[in-house]
């Protein structure tokens, strides 16, 4: 049996009903087999796959926390330290009912791989809980927030490791967390991104992942002849990712007709307005049934659909496992020629399967929405000297990271042999760097 496929059963074995966890795990070492074939025998000696997928440390802690109606509410909490060897871990934290081990695992061993391609300083972590923020009033945030950080301000700092948002983690959650961190610690430094410009959060980091997905489809598009001027865009989610690749995809000359969340979506054919869309959810925090009374033209339909729709490119961006086979057969019916993923693993295997064996190229979310952790990175060079970066300088470098990390894995598919393979463009040159780093520091 090979390397990568023992290790592939060793990690079943050993974690059982993790499956979000194997599937991130198998996607990517299935990718870096011409890779390991070439080490094989140096790898296996020094255990290189198996210390890859064993977490350096894993937080599990209890968080309580009192409602409005005092009534004493118990939540889960997680932190998974993965890898350090390039950086100080770094990752978001997500706050939602779907959050266990697996998922914060799976996360957190994409994010070593994200983290490395960047070119930036940064090892790989992920955390979070299963409390849900949706119907929680602000005060009962606070609470919940309060709690949570008590607990992991314990593992946490601006040179160990530095959370970031998610899904269900905003600017609000980042406040009152960075505020608790402060009170309990006494540090004020950088130990979270995705900060209040008005106590060192950066700027252009509201926009980043969604404005980087769209700088690296852009890229990616002229690479192979193409660009987004001009083409229909369909996007997935209207959360912080969504908006932004929505706002900057009309900036490029791009159109796009579609957004949706957790109940329904919202078709409209002459572009979604991004002033309305932010109305609903960033200020209001209501749901997207109202966008039809903004833009009467538009259609709102109950459930998924969002991939049934005629479009050029496809960008999801709500969550994982959300773009099936079906779906992807349904792109490909429709003419789609590319799906980048603003999302982490929102495509899965037999859909990206299918949309390669298609033709479809196809970006994955550790270099699609790497924007977002590079400019928390630039976040935390900002913190460390205490120094505050212009809007034109961040939106520039963010530019330029992106379009640097399309090639560097463009290249790295060349190099093995896979040219216009992304998806092992994207694993291998993010190994690479890992692995150099790994074997200078030794067994560890
Ligand atoms: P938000 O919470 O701001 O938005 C998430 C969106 O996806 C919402 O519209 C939400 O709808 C929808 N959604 C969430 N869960 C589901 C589900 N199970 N089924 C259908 N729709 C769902 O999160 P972000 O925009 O920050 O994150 C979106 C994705 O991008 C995640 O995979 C995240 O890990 C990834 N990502 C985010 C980065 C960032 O900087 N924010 C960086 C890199 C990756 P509803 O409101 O109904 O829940």
């Amino acid at each position: 049996m090979s390397y990568v496929d023992e290790v592939l059963e060793r990690v079943v074995k050993e974690n059982p009903y993790e499956p979000e966890f194997h599937q991130a795990v198998k996607e990517v070492l299935d990718s870096l087999r011409p890779v390991v074939e070439k080490n094989e025998e140096q790898f296996r000696r020094d255990a290189l796959l198996e210390r890859l997928v064993n977490p350096e440390r894993q937080i599990k802690f209890r968080v309580p926390w009192i409602d409005d109606n005092g009534q004493v509410q118990i939540n889960t909490g997680y932190r998974v330290q993965f890898n350090s060897a390039i950086g100080p871990y770094k990752g978001g934290l997500r706050l939602h009912p779907s959050v266990n081990l697996s998922i914060i695992k799976f996360l957190g061993f994409e994010q070593i791989f994200k983290n490395s391609l960047t070119g930036l300083p940064i090892g790989g972590g992920k955390g979070g809980s299963d409390f849900d923020p949706k119907g929680k009033s602000d005060r009962e945030i606070m609470k919940f927030c309060q709690s949570f950080m008590t607990e992991l301000s314990k593992y946490i700092g601006a040179d160990t490791d530095v959370p970031a948002g998610d899904i269900g983690t905003g600017a609000r959650e980042i406040g009152y967390m960075y505020g608790q961190y402060k009170r309990i610690r006494g540090l004020f430094e950088g130990v979270l991104t995705g900060k209040g410009l008005s106590y060192g959060g950066s700027l252009v980091r509201t926009e980043a992942t969604g404005y980087g997905l769209l700088y690296i489809t852009d890229e990616m598009l002229k690479s192979n002849g193409h660009s987004l001027e001009g083409k229909t865009v369909a996007v997935s989610g209207a959360g912080n990712v969504a908006i932004y690749a929505i706002e900057k995809a009309g900036q490029l000359g791009a159109k796009v007709v579609t957004c949706s969340d957790s109940n329904g979506w919202v078709y409209d054919p002459d572009g979604i307005d991004v002033a309305v869309l932010k109305e609903i959810k960033e200020v209001k925090r209501h749901r997207l049934t109202e966008y039809k009374a903004y833009r009467p033209n538009s259609e709102y339909h109950e459930g998924k659909g969002v991939w049934t729709v005629k479009c050029d490119v496809a960008l999801p961006c709500a969550t994982q496992n959300e773009l099936n086979l079906e779906d992807a057969k349904n792109l490909v019916a429709n003419g789609t020629i590319a799906v980048a993923e603003g999302a982490n693993m929102p495509t899965t295997p037999e859909a990206v399967d299918y949309l390669q064996r298609n033709g479809v190229l196809f970006l994955p979310g550790k270099a699609a929405n790497a924007g977002g952790v590079a400019t928390s990175a630039l976040e935390m060079s900002q913190n460390s000297e205490r120094l505050h970066w212009s809007f034109e300088r961040m939106d520039s470098t963010l530019k330029s990271l992106m379009v640097d990390l399309f090639h560097n894995l463009e290249a790295a598919a060349k190099k093995y042999g896979v040219d216009g393979n992304y998806v092992a463009g994207a694993n291998i040159a993010g190994f690479e760097k890992v692995v150099d780093a790994m074997n200078a520091q030794g067994i560890v």
